[in-house]
């Protein structure tokens, strides 16, 4: 199965004979088993099979096997959030005591999971500028640092990410690279095929793509070689004490050992899996994807070449513009369209946002970013509101910046909601 068309509406799920042509929601905590003996092979991960939907569900497994089929990975696990998969990518390798250098052009939750919760448990982070030298990126790493985390397309700020720079970088200091790639999408960007080592989405955003359900999802490349540095992950090469000594790569090799600790020992002990029935919606989502991407793309791409004209506009980013300083990157590596979000200014800044917002009939004033109608938000008053000006500066979030998502509506419905709203400023 080749084609990523074919793998969003069938990947990951072949019925057999009578069985369901669409994928069944298994809406069940726990699961029956004849003898202890059953149920004890399967504690000391000796046996494959469901327990408690704790750890894992197969509803949940089916839509993993969807998304892990159109990144090209080979394992995946989908979590309760954007945000548990983001925690459980960098926790399931670092742990206190280690160093982990990020991207500062990211989701600014993301950038609070990191700067403030995971720095409280023990972890340090370094923020570097997706602008960066390579002699800069080097200089970042210390000998405690265990791994490297960008996003494809930074929300908001709309940077690409040069994958391949970060890459060699990584590899170079011997930790894996972490790309979210939640606005791409698989469908425009697989960040394996470039030389990241491990995806993560936040699933809440396109691939579910209806603003229905809360979700993410962490996929494996399988290529990182984590037996080249036992002693930097003795998490991944040493007996985990609490599976009766079984050491994951031993086990279950370079293709499953990251996703099997993360399961086995962080949805064990700390929940946040997806409900059946949210990723039975987001699976939903998915068989459109490729469809509505295109769509997406198509309504920004008009957006933001009518903003780029419009005198009242001061600034545009977005990566289909051939003057966005991410034009080059952008066609390296999104070359068939980004997404359908950009960001912008306006004349008169900070409260001229503010009323151009108010009076934008046909979108919406969301949080939310990423799904089928469109939205808008002011960051800085809002997802970024913990960030400094210097903090929101690193993150390329400007005090004036109004993130614009294109839905899937009629691109001149779009425009002409836009055009009326800056009359009134
Ligand atoms: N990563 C990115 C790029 C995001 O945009 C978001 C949310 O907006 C997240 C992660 C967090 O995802 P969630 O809201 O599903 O927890």
């Amino acid at each position: 199965m080749s084609g990523i068309e074919t793998r969003c509406v069938q990947g990951g799920y072949t019925p057999g004979n009578g069985e369901p042509r669409q994928i069944p929601i298994i809406q069940s905590t726990t699961f029956k088993y004849d003898t202890s003996e059953d149920m004890g092979k399967l504690f000391d991960l000796q046996a494959e099979g469901y327990f408690y939907s704790r750890l894992q569900n197969p509803t949940c497994d089916t839509v993993a096997a969807r998304i892990c089929s159109l990144e090209g990975g080979t394992a995946a696990m989908l979590t309760g959030s954007g945000q548990a998969a983001n925690f459980y990518a960098v926790f399931n390798i670092a742990n206190a005591g280690d160093h982990v250098v990020a991207c500062s052009a990211i989701y600014g939750g993301t950038y609070n999971l990191f700067a403030v919760t995971m720095r409280k448990m023990g972890i340090d982070f370094t923020f570097i500028s997706p602008d960066c030298t390579d002699e800069e990126l080097d200089a970042a790493f210390r000998p405690n640092t265990k791994a490297l985390f960008g996003e494809t397309i930074a929300n908001p700020a709309l940077t690409v990410l040069d994958i391949e720079q970060f890459a060699k970088a990584a590899h170079r200091h011997g930790v894996p690279l972490i790309v979210d790639n939640t606005f791409a999408t698989p469908v425009n960007c697989r960040p394996f095929e470039w030389g990241a080592d491990i995806v993560t989405h936040s699933t809440t955003k396109y691939m579910d793509g209806h603003a229905v359900a809360v979700g993410g999802v962490i996929v494996d490349s399988g290529k990182f070689d984590w037996t080249k540095y036992p002693d930097k992950f003795p998490g991944l090469c040493t007996p985990d004490d609490s599976y009766h000594g079984v050491t994951y790569t031993e086990r279950f090799g370079l293709e499953g050992a990251y996703i099997t600790k993360a399961t086995a020992q962080l949805m064990r002990d700390l929940g946040s899996i997806q409900s059946p029935q949210n990723a039975y919606l987001v699976n939903l989502g998915l068989e459109s994807l490729e469809v509505r991407m295109a769509r997406h793309c198509e309504n920004a791409q008009a957006v933001a070449e009518y903003l780029k004209e419009h005198e009242k506009i001061t600034w545009v980013r977005f990566c289909g513009l051939q003057d966005d300083k991410n034009y080059a990157l952008g066609q390296k590596y999104l070359p068939n369209g980004s997404c359908g979000v950009i960001s912008f200014g306006v004349k008169g800044g900070r409260s001229a946002a503010e009323k151009f917002m108010k009076n934008l009939k046909l979108a919406s004033i969301e949080t939310h970013v990423a799904d089928s109608k469109t939205c808008c938000l002011h960051p800085a008053n809002a997802t970024h509101r913990q960030m400094n000006d210097e903090e929101l500066k690193a993150a390329g979030v400007a005090p004036d910046l109004i993130r614009f998502s294109c839905g899937l509506e009629d691109k001149d419905d779009i425009i002409e909601d836009i055009k009326k709203a800056l009359e009134t400023i």
